[in-house]
């Protein structure tokens, strides 16, 4: 047992349910969530398999730096990633990153996801934006995507995949779970002829339900 066990836990259980859900596959995709002070990051391993993955592969870094403090394994090489959004987005307790296909595909596509949804509105906040390309695993990337989370929850990232952000890991992931469902229902609205725009008098009331 270390101070950092229960975070561990938390982190893995998620890892766990995002690979099951189909978010990611290979080793491809990373989570993180931050610690009460604001100082340390649970975050998942690079390059290794989610079927073997345990407790003792999760690695927990500076969120300031990334020195690893407790962890046998690398942290993902996403790492500066996921610190630059704790440091630019407050209030960010866990992040998502996933290569799922729906998603991934309007990434590739050059799309934002628009507010066909209510959900949409609901959990992410309104559309799905698409932040820029940017190397993987680079401040850059990092610096694209904090800055276009600072008015979503979530967002696509160009020919990569998408990231979702929240209060606490287990939000992110539910944002994450509703980003590939809205791509999903988006892609296959646009084979069906094409998708609807909910329009600014029914949003303007659903906003007004949701106390916005
Ligand atoms: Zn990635």
């Amino acid at each position: 047992m270390s101070m950092f066990t229960r975070m561990k836990e938390t982190l893995l259980e998620n890892t766990f349910l995002a690979y099951k859900r189909g978010l990611f596959a290979g080793t491809s995709g990373n989570l993180s969530c931050l610690d009460e002070t604001g100082t340390k990051i649970a975050i998942t391993p690079s390059s290794y398999p989610y079927e073997k993955m345990t407790l003792d592969d999760i690695v927990i870094i500076e969120a300031i730096g990334g020195a690893v403090v407790e962890g046998k394994r690398k942290p993902s090489s996403e790492w500066r990633m996921h610190a630059a959004i704790y440091r630019e987005v407050p209030g960010t307790r866990g992040v998502v990153h996933i290569h799922s296909p729906y998603a991934t595909a309007l990434a590739v596509a050059g799309k934002t996801i628009p507010l066909v949804l209510i959900e949409t509105l609901v959990y992410i906040g309104g559309d799905v934006p698409l932040a820029e390309f940017g190397l993987p695993g680079t401040e850059e990337l990092g610096a694209v995507v904090a800055k276009t989370l600072k008015s979503r929850n979530a967002c696509l990232m160009a020919n990569h995949g998408a990231v979702a952000i929240g209060e606490s890991l287990e939000q992110a992931m539910l944002r994450a779970t509703y980003i590939e469902d809205a791509a999903k229902i988006y892609f296959l609205a646009l084979q069906a002829g094409g998708a609807v725009a909910l329009s600014d008098k029914d949003l303007e009331a659903m906003r007004k339900n949701l106390g916005n």
